[in-house]
Order: structure tokens, then C-alpha cells, then sequence
């Protein structure tokens, strides 16, 4: 078929058919569109999706290709060649998608958006993906916000609001070519499949119905005590939404919008608040991503290029990413991670300070890890993070802040129910040692059914003498300043 007036309609992180800008307005423009994904591992480079990130994005296009009638066209490549083949192909003039903020991304589509217009075809880009485009959000004169407070209240809430959410298009008609693959052909899944492919998905409805259906539950019953109960990860009051605002299966406007609603009913005032200001948080690391597109290599604070980060100690980092380091809150993060493809927040800080303080290990390598087990792994947003938690990023925790992983686990685990979860060899430990076993007494041990070394990792580390070799190679990296 070639159809001048087709518009080809380029699916990237926005998997989803409600508050899609490109989306909404090819439907308004035109009767019948030519719906794409395409897998890009070509122009990624070194930030390539990671393992759990490809099982998500499988899923996530079924639901889309569902959701679209079975007329989502797919392909893998590199998109310059494979959109403009597509063009030529069907004749149409117009290709309309949602702009992406990662480095490698804004390259790539700046060329494909000059070859378009080479051939005299459109490239229309929209913001799907952002409350506030990195660009509008600037200091008085004209340089990128660095610290998180004045960027989102003197920047982001004196500006613009954000846009309401655009309804689902009705009675989508789509026009799919014979030659495009099938999501299977993506080849996303593991090739072993089994265990760990199965039960990782498993809490999961990865769909852009099962995200509306979270914001829900998370409206209802996590928003109220959300400022609070955010820090304690066996509690239901984060949304867990994560995943869904990485591959767009639901924009952040709509999880604005929704939050904004509620603010004005008595008790929700706060939570809401705090929970917009946590989306405030990802739009941060979007600009801070935009402006500094070196954030996932390089240190924003210089003086960190000198810190003497231990090079070679793989087994305690490997004790790490198995959950086996012996701090109780340690592990259980880590399997939660491993076993879900999620990890709370408060845990993501936990662990992250152990790896980077505790075991004077580079931050990268944190990142990494991550990147490769999130369902949620966005390079925005880990980067951002794995520097605040370094202490070399823009607007980071001081260094010196050394979380203690015993109290953190007894502050806000208090009951050992988010560590008896994930850590089942400590289920009969009574609450007093659960997260210090090494100081439970022998026969308390024995009952609890208990060897220190066997059935449980003694702790890689000493808190004490770690936190003081800690401050001491920080000490050195000021020397250097
Ligand atoms: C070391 C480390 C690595 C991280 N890596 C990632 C990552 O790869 N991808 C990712 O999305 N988040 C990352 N975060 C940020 C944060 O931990 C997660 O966004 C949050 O835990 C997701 O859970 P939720 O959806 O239940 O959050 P909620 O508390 O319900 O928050 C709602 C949304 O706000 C955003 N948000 C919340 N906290 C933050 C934050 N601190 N920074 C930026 N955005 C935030 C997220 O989009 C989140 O979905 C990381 C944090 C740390 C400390």
C-alpha cells in the first residue's frame, strides 16, 4: 500500500495509548496510522538495556501490540535506516514520536529527524515523558539548576503546570506491513528460560491496564501516609510505579494529576505533596541528565576522581549482589531485587552506602548492577541516584553520612517482616538480633535453627573499622581539592 497521508507513529518510552502526545495528535491529524517499535541495542552503546529491563519491554509491547489490535509493527536496527525504509515503503510523509532525554537518544534523533527532512518527511517530536521540558527549567541566568530544592520550587512550580492528561484516541485504525517481526523475534527473554524469568514477573502486572490499576491501590491506600511510610519497606505506601513511568506504560501527568486531585481531601494533603515532589525528584535527574550528559560516567564534583576506590575485591562484591554480606537489611534489599526486580528506596540507599562506603567500591559498579536486575533501570534516574549516593553528585549526601545498616534495619524494619521476607534462614531470630545475628547468644542461634557461616554469612565487614577507613579516604580526596 502507499499512502501519502499515513503517519507513521514511532512507539519508544511510551508504550501506552492514553496521554500520548505523538499518539493523539497522528489520530487527530489523520484516519490511519502505521504504529512502531523498534529495539535500538545499535546506537545504545554501553547503556544498552540491561537483563531485566528486555523481560519488561517484552511484556509490555504484547500489551501494547494487544492494546493496538495486533497492529504494532516491529523491528530491530538501527530506526534512521528502518524508518526511512518504512516511509519509502508506504509512501508516508509524516513520523510523529514522543522525545526521549538520554545522550545516545538525543543524537540519534537530531540525525534521523535531518535525514526526514532530506527526503522531504516530517519528524515531529512531542514531550510524552516529562512535566517539565529540561530546557524551560533554568536559573535567572540562563545555567541548569544543580540542587534539587530551588530547582523545584523556584524553577518547576513557578513555571507552567503541568499539561492535563490527553484521552485515548477512539477506534484507532492502523495499518501494519507484512514484513515486521513478531515480539518473540525481539528475542527479549532470556534464552534459559525458567525460574528466574518466571518468578520475577510474578508480582507483576506489566501491562498499561495493571499501571492505571497501581496508581489506583496506590491512591487508595499508600497516598495518605505516604510522607511517612515511604521509608519503611515492608509497608504498602510507595506505588511501586516505577517501572510503568520508565517504559511510559502511564505518564507522569496522569500520576500528577491523580495526586494533585486527591491533595484536597482532609489527610492526603501531605502525602501528596511529598509523592509530587518525588516525581519532582525524576524530572531533577531528566535535566540534570539533559545538561550533564556525562552523568552516568563521570563525577560532577571532580574531586571525586581522585577517591581510591578499592579495584580488586570481587567476592565481597559478588557477597553484595547475592544478598550474602551478612547485615540482614543488606540482603534482604538485594534479594528483593534479584527476586522482583524492584527495590524500595529506602533500601536503594542502604545498600547502595554499603557498596560505595562500607566497601570503598566504585559507585559504577552499583550502577551496573542495578541497571542490569531493575524492571525500572533509567539511566536518569540510577545515575543521578548512584551519584547522590556517592556524594559526588550535584546535589548529594555528604560523604561523611555513613549509613549504619544495623540501625537503619532496626529504624525502619523494626518487626524483621521486610528481612524475614527475602531472608528466610533468619525467619526464627528473635526481633531483638535480626539485624545483628553475630550478637545473638549461642543458644539462642541453636533455636532459631542458626550456624553463623553456614546457614548464614558472617558480616563481610566491621561497621566500625569500615566507616573509619571510609572518613579517611574521604579525607583524602579533600586534601586534593
Ligand atoms: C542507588 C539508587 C538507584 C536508583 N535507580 C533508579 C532507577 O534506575 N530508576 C528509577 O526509576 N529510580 C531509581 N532510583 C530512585 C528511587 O529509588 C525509585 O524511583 C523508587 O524507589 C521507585 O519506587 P516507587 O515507584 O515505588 O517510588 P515512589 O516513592 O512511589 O515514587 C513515585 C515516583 O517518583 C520517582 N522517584 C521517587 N523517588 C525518586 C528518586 N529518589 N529519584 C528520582 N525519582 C524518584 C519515580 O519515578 C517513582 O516511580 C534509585 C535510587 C537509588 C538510591
Amino acid at each position: 500500500m502507499i499512502d501519502p497521508s499515513l503517519i507513521i507513529v514511532w512507539f519508544r518510552q511510551d508504550l501506552r495509548l492514553a496521554d500520548n502526545p505523538a499518539l493523539h495528535s497522528a489520530c487527530s491529524d489523520q484516519k490511519t496510522i502505521l504504529p512502531v517499535y523498534i529495539l535500538d541495542d545499535e546506537n545504545a552503546g554501553a547503556h544498552g538495556m540491561g537483563g531485566a529491563s528486555r523481560v519488561w519491554l517484552h511484556h509490555a509491547l504484547e500489551d501494547l501490540n494487544k492494546n493496538l489490535g495486533g497492529k504494532l509493527w516491529l523491528a530491530k536496527g538501527d530506526p534512521k535506516k528502518i524508518i526511512l525504509d518504512l516511509a519509502k515503503q508506504t509512501g508516508a510523509r509524516r513520523v510523529y514520536w514522543n522525545r526521549c532525554y538520554e545522550y545516545w537518544r538525543i543524537r540519534r534523533d537530531r540525525k534521523i529527524k535531518e535525514e526526514l527532512v532530506d527526503y522531504n518527511i516530517e519528524g515531529r517530536s512531542f514531550n510524552g515523558s516529562l512535566l517539565w521540558e529540561p530546557w524551560n527549567i533554568k536559573k535567572f541566568d540562563g545555567t541548569p539548576y544543580k540542587v534539587f530544592t530551588p530547582y523545584y520550587r523556584k524553577g518547576c512550580l513557578s513555571s507552567d503546570p503541568p499539561r492535563t492528561p490527553l484521552p485515548t484516541p477512539k477506534n484507532i485504525e492502523c495499518y501494519k506491513p507484512k514484513n515486521g517481526l513478531s515480539v518473540f523475534d525481539l528475542d527479549l527473554l532470556p534464552k534459559r528460560q525458567g525460574y528466574w524469568t518466571e518468578r520475577i514477573v510474578k508480582p507483576w502486572d506489566i501491562s498499561e491496564k495493571g499501571a492505571h490499576k497501581r496508581l489506583k491501590v496506590f491512591l487508595e491506600e499508600g497516598l495518605q501516609d505516604y510522607k511517612d511510610g515511604r521509608n519503611f519497606p515492608a509497608k504498602e505506601n510507595v506505588s511501586r510505579l516505577s517501572p510503568y513511568l520508565h517504559f511510559g506504560q502511564i505518564s507522569p501527568h496522569t500520576a500528577w494529576h491523580e495526586a494533585q486531585a486527591r491533595a484536597a481531601a482532609p489527610g492526603y494533603e501531605h502525602g501528596a505533596d511529598c509523592f509530587m515532589s518525588e516525581l519532582g525528584w525524576r524530572e531533577f535527574s531528566y535535566s540534570m541528565l539533559y545538561h550533564f550528559p556525562s552523568l552516568p560516567w563521570e563525577n560532577l564534583q571532580p574531586r571525586f576522581n581522585s577517591f581510591p576506590w578499592v579495584s580488586q575485591q570481587s567476592k565481597k562484591l559478588e557477597a553484595w549482589k547475592r544478598g550474602q554480606t551478612g547485615y540482614p537489611i543488606v540482603d534482604a534489599a538485594m534479594r528483593e531485587l534479584w527476586q522482583t526486580g524492584y527495590m524500595h528506596n529506602r533500601c536503594r540507599m542502604i545498600v547502595g552506602s554499603f557498596l560505595v562506603k562500607h566497601l570503598l567500591t566504585h559507585w559504577h559498579r552499583g550502577a551496573e548492577w542495578f541497571w542490569d536486575c531493575l524492571f525500572d533501570a533509567d539511566l536518569a534516574n540510577n545515575s543521578a541516584s548512584w551519584q547522590w549516593i556517592a556524594g559526588c553528585g550535584a546535589d548529594a549526601a555528604p560523604y561523611f553520612r555513613i549509613f549504619n545498616p544495623v540501625t537503619q534495619g532496626e529504624k525502619f524494619d523494626p518487626d524483621g517482616e521486610y528481612v524475614r521476607t527475602y531472608v528466610p534462614e533468619l525467619q526464627n531470630l528473635p526481633d531483638k538480633y535480626l539485624h545483628k545475628p553475630w550478637e545473638a547468644p549461642q543458644d539462642v542461634l541453636d533455636q532459631a535453627d542458626i550456624t553463623l557461616g553456614q546457614t548464614y554469612p558472617n558480616p563481610i565487614v566491621d561497621h566500625k573499622a569500615a566507616r573509619d577507613k571510609a572518613l579517611k579516604a574521604f579525607e583524602q580526596t579533600k586534601k586534593t581539592d
